[in-house]
Formats: structure tokens, sequence, C-alpha cells
């Protein structure tokens, strides 16, 4: 359910707002631009200036008119009342889940959830004394029913970067509701232009804005939006740790975002054909796509979700490695290699049933991840289909 605080959806048009939002050139002498702003030391001319916190910029770990600009654009998009940066994704997590976890607290993950997030909870939190669980991606109302005492967050990613489940975060928020716990979405894979997760009920959305939002491959970087209730917290964590973004990558960022959408109308179409295509291919088991209309959480995504990422997975029958290999070692076009979100297209072979500790992976067979980038459509389909004969060739099939 939406808030009732929550601001109306991108009043002046989507657009518009990845174009302007952010930015004032009449102060940087006309400039398109807001410059890279490099600063540790903020000089006041008076005792009274030094002595006046409503000052906004006081030390350069408070951030610069550059990376205010960035965390307003990102603030709009989601409908947050504020955001913070971070270095990277990671510690865009990291922050969100100290914002709002004590020694003693309990935080549920999904079994889905990107595997640095799994080793955070794990290690880090553990030893600080927070316990984690996982559930099932697809649990749905029935959270009300696995929440314990001691349960203070809530911790979702939909869909699960691998293997694709969503969370019905209407029903999961709602069977929170009144509970002391809050609800945090890493919504990477959709962007806020597909998916608005504070609308649906969450309370703090967190990005690896190294994937979508630079788009380039050449940028980390972490961002964390949230509602009215949790920012508090989360503005004390992130200004207590000393997390900051660089001033460079800021400024990539924010380039990222004035393209953000035309990028993600094309990664959508390109991801939907080729996973289309897969989907008609000989051999190939299953494609994991929530906008194929053979994916389980088909309904959720057309009523949660306005468009689909770049990324998807698909299955190939059980095999050796050595045709997992006969398949990646020649691709010419998919690159191999983790991250995601930029120009190129890449492939990654997976093993979910390696990670997964609440629900098994069903799945039997070879998962490989793909990422569609902007090569042409016709030669990324021809690689692939050389890569799947080599496989099946190397499987004896
Ligand atoms: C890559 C990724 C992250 C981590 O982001 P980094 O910027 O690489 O630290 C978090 N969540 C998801 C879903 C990701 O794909």
């Amino acid at each position: 359910m939406p808030n009732s605080s929550e601001k109306p959806p991108f009043p002046a048009g989507i657009e518009t707002l990845l174009t302007h939002a952010g930015r004032k050139p009449a102060q940087h002498a006309g400039f398109v631009n807001t410059p890279v702003y490099r600063g540790s030391t903020v000089i006041f001319e008076t005792l009274d200036a030094l002595e006046d916190h409503t000052i906004r910029y006081r030390y350069g770990r408070q951030g610069t008119p550059l990376t205010t600009g960035l965390e307003d654009i990102i603030s709009e998009l989601e409908g947050a009342e504020g955001t913070v940066l971070a270095p990277s994704g990671v510690a865009a997590i990291s922050t969100a889940l100290l914002s709002c976890l004590s020694a003693g607290d309990e935080v549920l993950i999904t079994d889905s959830v990107y595997q640095p997030t799994r080793d955070l909870a794990d290690s880090v939190l553990a030893r600080l004394g927070i316990s984690a669980r996982y559930f099932d991606p697809r649990i749905g109302a029935e959270i009300a029913n696995i929440v314990s005492d001691t349960t203070r967050a809530v911790f979702l990613e939909s869909p699960g970067s691998l293997t694709f489940e969503l969370q019905d975060i209407p029903a999961i928020t709602n069977a929170l509701r009144g509970m002391d716990i809050v609800t945090l979405v890493d919504n990477s894979w959709a962007t806020p232009l597909f998916c608005r997760p504070l609308a649906l009920g969450a309370d703090i959305v967190i990005h690896s804005g190294t994937k979508m939002f630079v788009g380039h491959s050449d940028v980390m970087m972490g961002t964390v939006s949230a509602n009215a209730r949790a920012l508090p917290d989360l503005k004390k964590t992130h200004r207590s740790l000393g997390i900051t973004a660089s001033p460079d990558d800021s400024y990539l960022t924010t380039r990222g975002m004035r393209t953000l959408a035309v990028r993600m109308a094309e990664h959508r179409d390109r991801a939907m054909e080729l996973a289309g295509w897969l989907d008609a291919q000989e051999g190939v088991l299953a494609v994991l796509h929530p906008a194929l209309s053979s994916h389980p959480d088909h309904a959720l995504f057309k009523r949660d979700f306005s468009g689909s990422g770049s990324l998807f997975s698909f299955v190939l029958p059980p095999a050796p490695r050595a045709a997992i290999a006969a398949f990646v070692d020649d691709l010419t076009l998919f690159g191999m290699g983790y991250s995601w979100g930029g120009f190129e297209s890449l492939i990654l072979p997976a093993k979910p049933d390696k990670i997964r500790t609440a629900v098994p992976w069903r799945e039997a067979g070879n998962l490989f991840r793909i990422h569609v980038g902007f090569e042409d459509m016709e030669g990324l389909k021809s690689d692939l289909a050389a890569g799947l004969a080599r496989y099946f060739k190397a499987t004896g099939m």
C-alpha cells in the first residue's frame, strides 16, 4: 500500500526529471553540468558562520553540490525522503543494514539474495551479534509466520539477480505493518524506472549504482534511499561510519542518470528479444525472465513492474564442466565477467544450488546469466547459437 506521505510519481514526467533534476546551470557560470567539486575543508568567513549549523556544506565528508544533485535525482525517482551515496553497492547494503540493526536483532533475508549480501550478514553482522535467517523468496504474506520477537529488518531483492524469483513486496510489507521492522529492497535490476519499492510499502531502497545508473562498466557506486520513517537512522549511520562517494564517481554516475531512460528501454527490449529467442532454441530447459508469460511470477511482475531489466538467466541440461567451458570460452561478443549494466553484453555461468540454504534450487542443469548490451542483435544470437552447438556437442547430445 502506498504511504499517504508518498510523493506522486514523476510530476514533471520521468524523462524531463532525468534530464533536468539535480543541476543548476546559473550557479555554475551557465555550464549545463554541475562540475566535480574536490573538497575536504570548507572555509567559514566569520565565527557566526562557523557556528551556523544550517549551512549545508561544512566539511567534504558531508557532500558537495554535485553529490547533493545526484542524491536529489535518485530521491525523486524513488519517491524517497532522502538518499545517501556509498562507494559501492555492497557499501550501500552494509550502511543500510547497520542503520536498522543492533546487537541481539535478527534480519530475515530472501534466499535468492545477491551472494555478497549473504556474506555480509553471515560474517560481519553475525560477529556484531545480529543473526540472519533466510526465507523462500516466494513467501509473500506468510512472512508474518516466521518473524520472531527480535526481527528488526527484512531484506528483499526482487527479482533475485541470479535466479529471478520475484517477491510480493506489497503482501510482505502489509503483513509486517505495525511491527517494528524495516523492509529493505535491493532494486538494482528494475531501477526506479520500472519498479518503485517505497510506493509498494518498503522503507529503504538500495542500488548498486555500479550497474544501470552508471551504465558504462567504469565506476563503483552505491545508493540508499529511505522514506521519512527510516531516513533519520540512515543519515546518522551513514555520517557516523564516514561513508562517502568520490567526486569523479559521483560525476560519472550523474552523467549516467541523464541517459537512464533511453538505455533502460533499449536494454528491456533487447533482453526480452534474446530471452524469447533462447526460449525457442532446442535443448534450452528454461529461461528465467519475469517478463516471459512462462515465468512463475509473471502475474506479480505485471502488477508491480512497468518494465524489465537487462539481466536474465537460462538453464541448459546437465553436462560436465567441459561443456560449460566449450560454450563460454569461444564466445566472441559475450564477455565473461561479474557485474552488469554496461553497454557490452556479458555471460556468467553460476551454481545457485551451492548458495541456497532455505529452499533448495530445483532447476537441474547448468545456469547461465546474461546481461544484454548494445551489440547487433543478430550477432548476439549467432554468438549464442554457436555456443549452444558447442555445448551440446561436448555433451554428446
Ligand atoms: C552488483 C550488485 C550489488 C553490489 O554492487 P557493487 O557496486 O558491485 O558493490 C548489489 N546487488 C545486486 C543485485 C548486484 O547485482
